[in-house]
């Protein structure tokens, strides 16, 4: 096969598809890889280390698009690339279809087959979500960290506290892979953290690695609007796979809510978990709504690139392989890899989709 990897057109996305070791084993396959001039840059990968491994650069990302029989990406493919998508392509990438029908619309007309890296389930997990959940999970309590700093309309609380002044309350909303990940620095940084799920033994996980350091809760919407109007830190870090995400911070909770509080929507790339959030980028990641803070960048590992793209090739590489390997037919025998698919000759596959877009 022909493995083709572009460079990220998103905004502040410098994360690539295929790192140079995981592209040489496609190369070691027997198969051909092309990247795009300058891709792997953002992450610390020069053309000269993808060229020492066999794969050769392209500097028209047009003809990569054109030539591939697999395009192997980090996030997905921006309106101006739709026009490059081609019949039975094998687009290899995370998509985040739910939220974004115009996409899925342009998938299905150009008779793309394109699986998404998250909803690709193995034994009720999510492999190729997992390490950039990791990484947005750390990330969400830096970044709040960050923004309750008085310079940027937060609350002015220190994390940690000092002695004789209150440490700040996080509540982490999720007790998936965000919501450890989340909670594992809270905790380091001494905040004084609650986390909520639906999911108990997801909680009892969390209590059992830190005891009486945290609290957890049920997440019904009595203890949710508690949760949510003492907090300084809000994390959102639900995902109901393949859907939208819950709106659980209700409208009318916002006045309510604590002055300079802030809300790290991590579940944005789903739709957010309130009707206030919005996407938002690196340059400009934070926006008010009346007294309260909300963080909305959908591809938060995007701004730790050299830690994410071997994190996400990592994860990816072994079903590209079976792909590219056994051929389609095949490799959509295993369970895994039919987890991901979306859209296959003209058609939604993936159920949640089909209940969304086709059946309104
Ligand atoms: P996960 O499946 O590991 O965890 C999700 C958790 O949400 C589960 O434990 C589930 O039980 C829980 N949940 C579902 N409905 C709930 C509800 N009503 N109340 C409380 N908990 C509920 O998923 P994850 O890997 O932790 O991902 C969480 C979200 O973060 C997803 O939307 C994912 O796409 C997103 N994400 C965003 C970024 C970013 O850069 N913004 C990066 C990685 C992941």
């Amino acid at each position: 096969m022909i493995i083709g990897c572009v460079k990220e057109i998103k905004k502040y996305e410098f994360r690539v598809g295929l790192t140079p070791s995981a592209a040489s084993e496609y190369v070691r396959h027997g198969h051909t890889v092309w990247i795009e001039r300058s891709a792997g840059l953002g992450s610390g990968f020069t053309d000269e280390a993808y060229e020492a491994l066999g794969c050769k650069i392209v500097a028209d990302p047009k003809a990569i698009w054109a030539g591939s029989d697999m395009i192997v990406k980090v996030k997905e493919p921006l309106e101006s690339e739709y026009a490059l998508f081609k019949e039975n392509l094998i687009l290899y990438t995370y998509l985040h279809l739910a939220s974004n029908e115009p996409l899925y619309r342009a998938l299905k007309e150009k008779r793309v087959l394109s699986i998404a890296y998250e909803t690709m389930e193995y034994q009720k997990m999510l492999p190729c979500l997992e390490p950039m959940s990791m990484v947005a999970g750390r990330l969400s309590i830096l970044e709040a960290a960050k923004y309750s700093e008085a310079f940027f309309g937060g609350s002015g609380i220190l994390i940690s506290g000092l002695p004789g002044t209150p440490r700040a309350k996080v509540t982490i909303i999720g007790a998936g892979v965000v919501g450890q990940n989340a909670c594992r620095m809270a905790v380091g940084m001494e905040a004084q953290v609650t986390v909520l799920d639906l999911d108990t033994k997801r909680l009892a996980f969390l209590e059992d690695l830190y005891h009486n350091k945290i609290n957890t809760l049920y997440s019904n919407q009595e203890n949710l609007k508690k949760a949510i109007l003492e907090a300084d830190i809000v994390i959102g870090a639900v995902l109901i796979p393949g859907d939208a995400a819950p709106k659980l911070i209700k409208d009318e909770y916002l006045p309510l809510m604590k002055p300079g509080s802030i809300v790290v929507d991590v579940a944005i790339d789903q739709g957010g978990i309130s009707n206030f959030s919005k996407v938002t980028y690196h340059d400009n990641p934070i926006f008010k709504v009346g007294h309260v803070l909300f963080y909305g960048v959908a591809n938060m590992p995007g701004s730790v690139p050299m830690t994410s793209s071997t994190a996400l090739n990592n994860a990816t590489l072994s079903y590209g392989l079976e792909i590219a390997d056994k051929g389609i037919e095949q490799a959509l025998l295993n369970p895994v890899i039919q987890s991901g698919l979306q859209t296959r000759n003209g058609l939604g596959v993936y159920p949640t989709l089909i209940k969304l877009f086709e059946t309104k």
